[in-house]
């Protein structure tokens, strides 16, 4: 594996690859890699000639008052496991390096963005897809592979490319889950030992509205939705609820027609960290 920490760096490695012929599979992230990022290299291993790792953690996407200072950070392990999991670059640009000066035109998220995450951090989509932007302006890749677990990104992105013509497959990858069924993400570390105990109920709640959904065919949505909310309140003592929604996939719209993907995806506060996780089902009509 080679580090590579400039644009200029990575334009040049692309453009030798690209005169190979080799195709290229792009894996964003911003570091603290755990088995969720590791199952993106997995993926875009199977698909791709050669896989490219971004670890960027992005101002752009932090509201004020949000965790930049405090969102985990350790370049060494990450380079370790990324190298032992077959990455071939590891971008690793500095804020200095991806936004010399305040940019001049970021991209603004106009549809999807006024539910789940977007409700709750105005802007964070605005930051997402100008860094995704850049990011694949610069690697070039041919498929890009983003989780499941940040359903909404996966959403947003998939917009992006359609409304910007980028020529890009978009791969989506599903969540992995410790084996008591948390969703991982690097900001479990910032959870105490009992919020990290109490935080096994949320995926359990979802799994329990997915079997109501589906075994009872209930098209009652403010009702689960209602169901949901009341069941994560009676068992979560330290976590908050942020939101609970359940809305048409990959649109991210309201279900009217109760048919077709649907997702139901929730965020809970803890002191240091906020938790989102969702569950998808195919509902037919
Ligand atoms: P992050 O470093 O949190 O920005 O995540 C980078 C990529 O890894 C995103 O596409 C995430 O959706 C994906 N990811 C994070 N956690 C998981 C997980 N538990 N399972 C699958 N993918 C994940």
């Amino acid at each position: 594996m080679i580090e590579i920490n400039t644009i200029k760096g990575m334009n040049e490695w692309t453009k030798s690859k690209k005169s190979e012929k080799l195709s290229v599979g792009f894996v964003p992230t911003m570091g603290f890699l755990h088995e969720g990022h590791l199952s993106l290299i997995e993926r875009a291993k199977q698909e791709t000639d050669l896989v490219v790792m971004s670890v960027f953690v992005n101002p752009l996407q932090f509201g004020e008052g949000e965790d930049f200072d405090d969102y985990p950070r350790d370049k060494q392990r990450d380079a370790s496991l990324a190298e032992a999991h077959g990455v071939d670059v590891l971008f690793y640009p500095d804020v200095e390096e991806m936004y010399p000066t305040p940019l001049s035109v970021t991209l603004k998220v106009h549809q999807g963005v006024d539910v789940l995450c977007g409700g709750s951090r105005p802007g964070h989509f605005d930051g997402v897809a100008t860094i995704v932007m850049k990011l694949l302006q610069i690697i070039e890749p041919e498929k890009a592979f983003f989780g499941m677990k940040d359903a909404q990104q996966v959403s947003v992105i998939k917009r992006m490319v359609t409304d910007f013509n980028l020529k890009i497959e978009i791969v989506a990858v599903e969540i992995v889950r410790d084996e008591d069924g948390l969703a991982k993400s690097s900001r479990n570390v910032n959870l105490s030992s009992s919020e990290r105990a109490e935080a096994t109920k949320i995926y359990q709640t979802l799994k329990q509205v997915k079997h109501k959904a589906l075994d009872k065919h209930t098209s009652d949505i403010p009702g689960l939705e209602r169901w949901t909310k009341n069941q994560l309140k009676s068992q979560l003592i330290e976590g908050e609820i942020d939101y609970v929604q359940i809305l048409n996939f990959p649109e991210l719209t309201m279900p009217t027609d109760y048919e077709g993907e649907m997702i139901l995806a929730v965020a809970v506060y803890y002191e240091r960290a906020r938790l989102i996780d969702n569950i998808t089902w195919h509902q037919r009509g």
